[in-house]
């Protein structure tokens, strides 16, 4: 704003009419003059009048003055000079000579009720300039009175806002632009301020809070434990919602954002403000393209861990089979010995020892091709992938067998230390066996459903089915090796329960048997995050 505008809009008006009239007596009709003069009450500033004069002369803004009914009285240059219109052209002219039908009735009638009721009035309208051309009008206007406290004159004062219209209006179409840009990216995008709050999502920040049951994404998503960086990006995170859902995958990335303080403060000392921009893509159709191969991959790791496991189980048994005949030659040949030596005895004592040499061979020979079990390194396993891996292993089951699944997983599950392949086979054979307790002919409900949870330092994985459930009695009984409700027919023989135990305990974890809700089994595992140590055994 210029200097000249800042002193005329802080005069006083009714003050500053009395100056144009001392200055200018004879470009008034004689009338209005004498209405004025009386207007006035002789008293006196500290500024010349001249002065007075000048500044309204002189100034940028567009200045005029007009009588009750809106005539113009006086106009200075800058009202030609934004009008077009010559200062003859416009005295005696109504102020609506500048009027567009573009403006709205309504701000006129604001304008004139305003007036009238003796009190100054501001807006922003569109006026049209001699040549026709249309610009956008800043315009204050004031009211004169009298000592009678009667309107004699309106001041009226305009600025061509065209510019600042048009940059305005581009800031504006460039904001929204970007707003319906970020509301519509396929993608989760926050801002947060340095002190952590968030003050833009988009619209697939709130999809996602709400396949998230109402938690907010930004906690889950970017609280990036495992990330000392500010700034970071492709760090995946995977989301179960649950509820026959399929999981969900998101990209995140967090960037640092400057923006310039646009407050007075900064006007002259620019300042920054700094905000993170957080974007999550979802990625889950490659995932599950690469979750398919994965799942594959799988199978055939665990076919081949459980033909490796049955051989292991197979050549023990043989050896403990061949065991016991050799015990009994051993024991026949230690009588002989025992006896004394006769011709007779000696070559049976010869044969004995023949067959004791051939029964080591052979078991030495068994335990030679005994498979190696190997040891796996404990890494930090995500109990809900390996959930979900089990699941999907076991799709074609579910089918076959009408086994409906409800999987309830905590959204974002804390890792827990351990040997992964041992729990997924864990988690593997616990689903198996769900889905042979409801396979049984006869019975109609076949549901299964697994949850997991989480506090601060154990994670619980309930599996409930709606098969006969195990009897009271059992419980304990059924992780012992060998106890086998199906007698020997099972595909282990009664080991699995006992393998499932060995790794629960390998995990410093328990398990129990309960009934579930609908009279079927419950088995909770209880798993602490800090599972296996570096180093332990398998
Ligand atoms: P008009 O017939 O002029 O007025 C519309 C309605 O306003 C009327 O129906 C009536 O109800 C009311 N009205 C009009 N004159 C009076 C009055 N004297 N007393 C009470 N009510 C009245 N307009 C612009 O478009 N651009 C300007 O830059 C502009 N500057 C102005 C500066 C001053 C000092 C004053 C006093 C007015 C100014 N006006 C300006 C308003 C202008 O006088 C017109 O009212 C307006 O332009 C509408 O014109 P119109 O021909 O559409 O309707």
């Amino acid at each position: 704003m210029e200097i000249s505008e800042i002193a005329i809009t802080n005069e006083n008006w009714v003050e500053a009419v009395r100056r144009f009239l001392e200055q200018s007596p004879d470009s008034l009709p004689a009338d209005m003059q004498s209405m004025l003069t009386e207007a006035i009450d002789g008293s006196h500033t500290s500024l010349p009048p001249r002065v007075f004069y000048e500044a309204v002369r002189q100034s940028a803004v567009a200045i005029s003055i007009t009588d009750i009914n809106a005539n113009i009285l006086y106009a200075n240059p800058a009202f030609t000079q934004i009008t077009g219109y010559k200062a003859d052209e416009l005295i005696g002219k109504n102020e609506s000579i500048l009027s567009d039908k573009r403006t709205p009735k309504h701000i006129y009638k604001n304008l004139w009720s305003t007036l009238l009721g003796k009190q100054p009035w501001s807006d922003t309208l569109v006026n049209r300039r001699k040549d026709g051309e249309r610009y956008v009008a800043s315009l204050t206007i004031a009211p004169v009175l009298n000592h009678h406290d009667e309107i004699t004159h309106y001041l009226g004062m305009h600025r061509d806002v065209t510019k600042e219209h048009r940059l305005a209006r581009e800031v504006k179409n460039n904001h929204e632009l970007i707003e319906s840009v970020v509301d519509t990216a396929p993608v989760v995008i926050a801002l947060l301020d340095e002190a952590g709050q968030v003050v833009r999502k988009n619209k697939a920040y709130h999809e996602l809070r709400k396949l998230m049951a109402g938690a907010e994404p930004i906690d889950k998503l970017f609280s990036n434990n495992s990330i000392d960086d500010e700034e970071y990006k492709d760090y995946e995170i995977r989301i179960d919602s649950g509820g026959g859902r399929a999981p969900r995958w998101f990209s995140c990335s967090c960037t640092r954002v400057d923006e310039v303080d646009t407050s007075a403060d900064s006007f002259f000392e620019s300042s920054k403000q700094s905000y993170r921009l957080l974007i999550a893509t979802d990625v889950s159709d490659t995932k599950r393209g690469q979750e398919a191969v994965r799942t594959n991959a799988l199978r055939a790791l665990m076919a081949e861990e459980e033909l490796v496991q049955s051989t292991r189980e197979t050549l023990a048994g043989a050896i403990y089979q061949l065991q016991g005949p050799m015990n009994l030659v051993a024991a026949a040949s230690n009588m002989i010995d025992r006896r004394g030596s006769t011709t007779n005895m000696e070559s049976i004592r010869r044969v004995l020892r023949e067959a004791m040499d051939a029964g080591a061979e052979a078991m030495n020979k068994l335990s030679i091709c005994m498979p190696e079990a190997e040891i796996e390194t404990v890494v930090p396993v995500n109990i809900n992938e390996l959930v979900h891996d089990a699941l999907a292993m076991n799709t074609e089951m579910f089918l076959t067998n009408g086994v409906v699944v409800e999987w309830k997983p905590t959204a974002i599950l804390p890792n827990v230390m351990g040997r992964e392949h041992r729990l997924r086979g864990m988690l593997n054979h616990l689903i198996e066996n769900a889905i042979d307790a409801m396979s049984e002919r006869g019975r109609k409900i076949r549901e299964l459903a697994i949850t997991t949870t989480a506090d601060e330092d154990v994670i619980a994985i309930v599996i409930d089915d709606t098969g006969a459930g195990v009897a009271e009695k059992d419980r304990l009984q059924v992780f012992q090796p060998f106890y086998s409700t199906k007698g020997m027919k099972g595909k282990r023989a009664g080991m699995g329960l006992t393998m499932v135990q060995d790794v629960v305990s390998e995990h410093s974890g328990n398990i129990s048997i309960a009934t579930a809700p609908s009279g079927g089994c419950r088995v909770e595992v209880m798993l602490p995050l800090a599972g296996i140590q570096d180093g332990g055994e398998s």
